[in-house]
Parts: structure tokens; sequence; C-alpha cells
């Protein structure tokens, strides 16, 4: 039998048995896991994957990696994991808060635990998941041998196969005289000062950490060849969040360029405009663009770059030559010389965001098939949301699939509307999610989801400002439909390939019986509702050390913020869901 650390009773040597088997203890499986415990009280799942720890491409990456996105809306909805809380146990938003790779595997573990603790998870770690000839579910131990066959329900596939460099190796061929090596050996060899000159091939996230962390660890600019085979735009985080009070102020300047631009590609050039979006060399367009997220003192690094090499694609690297699609370059002294692994996303499915066959369906058959972002750049809450949709919703999949919104088919390539296309699909999902008040609350009192009260200032008062207040942001937002979808923006087709498609009748949206067992997930809270944060074990009070200004949570919307002085505002408080329920509610 395989390694079985859980502790569900259905288990006979060879065989295994729950209602879902998970392939895949990445961010989408475990946070699919988290939400299906807590809102299907009799859920049982078997989780397999061929590494040994949760963590996904976490646990193969860099040493440096970081989180790119503030921690407080990544990872699974009942645990935190953002250190910067206000009193209440909330997290903050703050683009400067970044989980470390290390952070984020400790983290799971303590995901991994609760599992545990609620007794409805078997863990196979180390081990293969396969289907053979008679369509049976065989998982198989990777050290062993051994077989378990699965009986379950419904299996639930990720399907976004991220890649990173350690995983592989070069994809190209390489000279065995060349120093070449993926970015994580990084810190031992600037450590030990053999190399002189380094080659870095990849210009986004992991190309652009490895050009950061060159230049953080003291070697000269002068130094540095970076091979980018298409220029990049990058989102500048500091450019657009200036503060945790300004959130919602900020977002607009997100939405508000958007209704009034014929062309999505101008609405780039406006983000530029404000700082918000950035490319290293402002007179050449970038053909790609995958959400890589970066602050403004990288950027200023990127730019004192000179040597930046634009010809197209390595395709072999002899012992003195790097040979381009388009050009050579010489390797001067190539005993001294590093060539740096960092191209990630290489087969470019864009760490399986949103690259889908047109046909992709989610709840297929016993299958349910995870990975597609429904929510912009976020894998934590789209995973969540279909939890929530499989364990509240009636078991019928053309109702479910007809909430669903992503990126897919001719229309989610890794370019610049494709970030216009997961907004589209954001705000097309949640339209639909909507149609049932109580899953509407549940995105918006998800710590996955970016835009949660509990992360932001002046909680759900604020959120209702921003989106019913003077700013409008929801009829906005519904503006920005509109336009995808009677054609106004000159350069999307096809609304994403979504033309033609109707949200569901709310009528249409049937819920499952209420089960009348309370859920045992996550172990020892106490049912609230408002899960953020409701299990840390560690509440780090990190505000003791910050501005007040930064993160004082007594505060009131201030007159800057809303537009009036607003006594009613004061004390907002963070638990009246009801509000935002019925606002919902109206507005759709
Ligand atoms: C460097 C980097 C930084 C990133 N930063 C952010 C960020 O800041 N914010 C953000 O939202 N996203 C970020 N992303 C995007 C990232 O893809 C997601 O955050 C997320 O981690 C992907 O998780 P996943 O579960 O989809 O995939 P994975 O992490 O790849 O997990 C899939 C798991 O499935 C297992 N598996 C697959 N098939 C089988 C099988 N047949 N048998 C057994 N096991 C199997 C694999 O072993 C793996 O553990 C980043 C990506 C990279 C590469």
């Amino acid at each position: 039998m395989c390694t079985n650390n859980g502790t569900t009773a259905t288990t006979t040597p060879g065989r295994a048995t729950a209602s879902y088997l998970v392939i895949g203890a990445g961010t989408c499986g475990m946070s699919f896991i988290d939400t299906l415990l807590t809102h299907d009280a009799t859920a049982t799942v078997i989780l397999v994957d061929r590494n040994s720890q949760p963590g996904g491409h976490w646990t193969k990456a860099y040493p440096f990696v970081r989180l790119h996105q503030a921690s407080c809306y990544y990872g699974v909805n009942s645990l935190p994991l953002s250190k910067i809380r206000d009193r209440k146990g909330n997290e903050r938003f703050n683009v400067h808060d970044l989980a470390t790779g290390q952070e984020i595997l400790d983290y799971y573990q303590v995901v991994l635990k609760q599992f545990r603790q609620c007794g409805r998870v078997q863990f196979y770690f180390k081990c293969d998941y396969s289907r053979n000839e008679r369509g049976e579910h065989i998982v198989t131990n990777i050290l062993s041998g051994e077989v378990t066959k699965v009986t379950c329900n419904k299996v639930v596939a990720v399907h976004s196969n991220v890649v990173v460099p350690s995983m592989r190796g070069p994809p190209f061929p390489v000279d065995s005289n060349v120093n070449y090596a993926p970015l994580n050996d990084l810190p031992k060899h600037i450590e030990s000062k053999k190399y002189k000159q380094f080659v870095v091939i990849g210009a986004g996230k992991t190309g652009s950490d490895a050009i950061t962390y060159l230049l953080r660890n003291g070697i000269d600019q002068s130094a540095v060849t970076w091979i980018t085979s298409r220029d990049v735009w990058y989102f500048v985080r500091d450019g657009l969040w200036k503060g945790y009070k300004s959130y919602r102020k900020d977002t607009m300047k997100l939405i508000n360029p958007l209704l009034k631009v014929n062309t999505l590609h101008e609405a780039f050039l406006e983000y530029e405009k404000s700082g918000f979006m950035a490319r290293i060399d402002p007179s050449r367009r970038p053909q790609v663009f995958k959400g890589p997220t970066i602050d403004k003192e990288e950027l200023a690094g990127f730019r004192s770059i000179k040597h930046i090499v634009r010809m197209g694609r390595v395709t072999q690297i002899t012992d003195n030559i790097i040979i381009l699609e388009k050009g050579n370059i010489p390797l001067h002294n190539p005993a001294e010389t590093l060539i740096v692994d960092a191209m990630a996303d290489l087969d470019g499915t864009f760490y399986g965001y949103s690259n889908f066959p047109a046909d992709y369906q989610v709840f297929k058959d016993d299958q349910i098939n995870i990975g597609p972002a429904l929510i912009v750049y976020n894998v934590s809450c789209s995973a969540a949301i279909i939890a929530y949709i499989e364990s509240t919703f009636a078991d019928n999949q053309e109702m479910k699939n007809s909430m669903l919104y992503f990126g897919r088919g001719d229309y989610c390539k890794a370019e610049e509307e494709s970030y216009f296309n997961q907004f589209y699909c954001q705000c097309k999902t949640l339209k639909a999610i909507s149609g049932y008040a109580p899953a509407a609350n549940f995105v918006v009192n998800s710590r996955t989801y970016l835009d949660s009260p509990c992360h932001h200032h002046n909680g759900t008062l604020g959120l209702l400002w921003a989106m019913f207040g003077p700013s409008q942001l929801a009829k906005k937002a519904d503006k920005f439909v509109e336009k995808v979808e009677n054609g106004s923006y000159a350069d999307c087709k096809d609304c994403f390939g979504w033309a033609g498609r109707q949200l569901p009748e709310p009528k249409e949206l049937k819920v499952k019986e209420k089960s009348k067992v309370k859920s045992n997930y996550p172990h020892g809270n106490k049912s609230t509702k408002f899960r953020c944060c409701a299990s840390a074990d560690v509440v780090e009070d990190v505000t003791k050390g910050a501005s007040v200004q930064e993160y004082d949570d007594s505060d009131t919307i201030s007159e800057h913020d809303s537009g009036v002085a607003n006594d009613s505002f004061k004390n907002c408080d963070d638990n009246s869901t009801e509000a935002i329920e019925l606002q919902v509610a109206k507005s759709t």
C-alpha cells in the first residue's frame, strides 16, 4: 500500500475509498479541498501527489522566490498566510508583504495538519496517479512500486502543469563545457565568486527575479547579459497601490481607463502612464504579458542592464557561442561565465492560468477539472469557488458549468488582452454566481478574494462604498462587460470566445439539500461567518512597528476617500455581510 498518513477508516490494503480523489497538492488542489471540507460536512478525500509534501511547484522553486502578489489572498480560505494582521486577526493588504517559497511550504504543512485533524483526508505523497485500461484509478508509490486502487465518486484533476527550470534539463543542446545552471543554484555560484559574467535567459517573473537577485547581491550590471526573446509588460505593484487606506481609490485607476479607450492596447498605455504597468524599453511594444509583478526599485534595476539581447529564443549553446533564432553572441570568457536558466512556462501554457481548449469543461462526467483562473491571476480563489459550487449546487453539470467563465481556445494567449480576458471572465463568473446570494457572500468573504473587506480599510462598508457610492465600481464593471460584448474595443473579438453565451437565470441555480451534519473542518474552530483568519496558529502583530498611518484600523472613511465626511461609517464592522449580500442581490 502507498504511504498513507491520513486517518480516514475506509482503507484496506491495496484499496482506498473516498468521495473525492484529488490529484495534486499544489495551490489549486489544497484550496479546493479546504473549501470542500468546510462546505460539505460529509465529503472525504484521497489526496495524491508525486512530491513528498504539499505546495506543488513551490517545492521546486529557487531559494529566493517570493510570491509576487500580496500574501493576504494566497493559499486556502481557512488559514492566513500574511504576517500583517489587524487587532481582529484580519490580514491586511500590503503590496510589500510577499511570502517566501519556504513560508508557503510551511503554510501548506499547517493546512495539511488541519486536513489530518478533521479525519476526512487520506494522503498519498510520493505517489503517481494514473488510470488503467479498465478506467480504474491507480495510485502507485514512486519509491516502492506498491499500488492502491481507489474507488471514488469524483476525480479532481489539476490541469495547470507548471514547469519551473529545476524540474527539467536545458531545453536546447548545451555543450558539456558550458557552465549552465537553473537559477536555483545562483546563491551558491555568487558565493563561490567563480564567475565574472552572468548570462540570464528569460524575461518573465523568473528571469526578472534572477536579475534582481544578481544586482542585490553585489553583481555589477555591466557583468550581466540578459537574453529576452520577447519584450514583456510588468505590473508595478507599488506603482498602483500606494497604501492600505487608498486601495479602493487606487483600484479605480484600473477600471476608469477601460471606459475611455477604444482598444485594449490603449488601456495598457494608460496604465503605463499612471505607473502601474511598465516595460523595460518604452520605445518597444511588448508581445508578452503573463502578469509578472515587480516594484519600482526592481524596474530601475532592469533598466540599468545595458546588455539586453533581443534575437529571439536560444536554440543552442556551443562551448563559446550562444546561438539564437536571429543571431549569435560570443562567449568571450566561457570558463568564468555562468549561463542562468530562468525560463518558466516554456510551453506557453501560461502557468495553467488560462490556456485551455475551447471545449474545456470544469465539471465533466465524474471529473472536476481545476486550474483555470475564474478570478484574475488568482488560482487560490478560483479553486475555492469551484469547490463551493461543487458542494452547494445540485449535481447538474450543465448548470454548474454555466456559471464559469475562464480563458480558453484562441483567446488566452499570454498577451495584453489576456488580462482583460481574465477580468471579463471574473465579472461574468461573479455575476452568474450572484444569482444565488449566499454564493456571492461566500466569494466576498473569502480571504483568497483580493477585494474581500477583511483585507481593506473600512471593511464591508468600504467595499459597498466603492461599489455603489460615488465611484460606482459595480456599474463601471458592467460597463466594461457591455463594451466587450458590443464590440467597442477594436482589438477584442467574439467576447474572448464567449459571444452569445447567456448567464444562467437565478432560478436555474438549484442548490443541494442542506446536510444536517455540521462540518468538523477546520478542526477546533467555532463556525464563523467570516472564516478569514479563523484558524491562525500564530498571529504576529507586526502592526506595532508600522506607522499608524498605514495600519491603524480604528479610522473612519476619510473625506478624501469617500467624497463626504461621514460619521455613519464609524466603527465599520466587518461582519455586516448581510448588507453586502443584499446589495449584490439588488444589483444583479
Ligand atoms: C515562480 C512562480 C511564482 C508565482 N507567483 C504567484 C503569485 O504570487 N500569486 C499567484 O496567484 N500565482 C503565482 N504563480 C502562479 C502559480 O502557478 C500558482 O500560484 C499555483 O502555485 C499553481 O498551483 P497548481 O496547483 O495549479 O499547480 P502546481 O503547483 O504545479 O501543483 C500541481 C501538483 O500536481 C501534482 N501532480 C500532477 N499530476 C500528477 C499525477 N499524475 N500524479 C501525482 N501528482 C501529480 C504535481 O506533483 C504538483 O505538486 C507563480 C508561479 C510561478 C512559477
